[in-house]
């Protein structure tokens, strides 16, 4: 899947021109070439992966006085369903920037299937993480482009098969052009949700194998809403997803829920677990 190239907190202000661009796809290989130049020189391939992810007493920052992520350590299964919870500026976006390889760690060491990520080559990990984030990213063209980005080859029975699984197709084929619906850069015409459903249909075609879910904050209809998370479950089944969370119920399915506090991992393990250690997380459930 070709998501983005950014980090996640950088990434609005940069992915609308990047993707207005892509018609003929010739600016994302010249980013994949920017990556490659950043790739060390004996960067390897990562073959597919599973998902089985660690993260070793992680440190890292922004810059060099103050650490942003300190000594974070913790193990995900294939498969497993992670929730990263905490105040803002906590350091959630800069762990998913850190496993996506947007940034390296100052100490400790990123595994995925065992492999240390500074040892592979930045695209051959990025390609198979598929990424929902708030923004939804949509460039100028029609929905059938706008879906078929997450994989470039797909068959036109490919992108529909996609949107009914993300539950788009029905909201789709009720505009009046369907799939050549022309949407311009920042999507007008269609809702938040709607959105976020092509969001979804896009990464359902690309079928990476770890996901990276930014839950929206904004306000969506109840009925969207609920299309939405019946999508997601059906995207994240089976793949190992990391969510920065927002919702409880969310947080409260997760197979493991991290709790960072400026910084530093406070807290890991199932909402159960949680609530029964009455520390920082049962207080925040407390107060919501
Ligand atoms: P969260 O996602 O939990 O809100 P972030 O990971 O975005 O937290 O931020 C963690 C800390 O790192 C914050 O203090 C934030 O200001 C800082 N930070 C985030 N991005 C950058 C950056 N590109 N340069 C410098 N500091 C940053």
């Amino acid at each position: 899947s070709r998501q983005f190239t950014r980090p996640l907190n950088d990434l609005a202000n940069q992915f609308n021109t990047l993707l207005s661009a892509v018609a003929g796809a010739e600016r994302v290989f010249e980013v994949i070439d920017e990556e490659e130049e950043r790739d060390k020189v004996n960067a390897r391939e990562l073959s597919e992966i599973k998902g089985d992810v660690s993260f070793e007493n992680v440190s890292f920052s922004y810059e060099d006085d103050q650490n942003t992520i300190s000594n974070v350590s913790f193990k995900v299964n294939e498969g497993e369903t992670v929730a990263l919870v905490g105040p803002t500026g906590a350091g959630k976006t800069t762990i998913i920037n850190l496993l996506s390889k947007f940034y390296e760690p100052v100490s400790g060491a990123i595994t995925v299937d065992g492999h240390d990520i500074t040892e592979v080559k930045i695209g051959s990990l990025r390609q198979q993480l598929g990424f929902v984030l708030q923004d939804t990213h949509l460039f100028q063209g029609s929905i059938r482009e706008n879906i078929r980005y997450g994989r470039l080859d797909a068959s036109d029975e490919e992108v529909e098969e996609a949107a009914k699984q993300a539950n788009a197709h029905s909201f789709i084929t009720s505009l009046s052009n369907g799939y050549e619906t022309v949407l311009d850069q920042d999507g007008s015409g269609i809702s938040q949700g709607q959105k976020q459903l092509l969001s979804i249909a896009r990464v359902m075609l690309a079928n990476p194998s770890m996901l990276i879910l930014d839950e929206a904050t904004s306000s969506i209809d109840t009925i969207t809403e609920i299309k939405i998370q019946e999508a997601l479950r059906r995207l994240m089944k089976g793949k190992t997803s990391f969510v920065i969370a927002h919702r409880l119920n969310t947080i409260k399915e997760a197979n493991q829920i991290i709790v960072l506090k400026e910084g530093k991992l406070f807290e890991k393990g199932s909402h159960d677990q949680l609530i029964s250690e009455r520390g920082y997380y049962y207080d925040m459930c407390s107060r919501s």
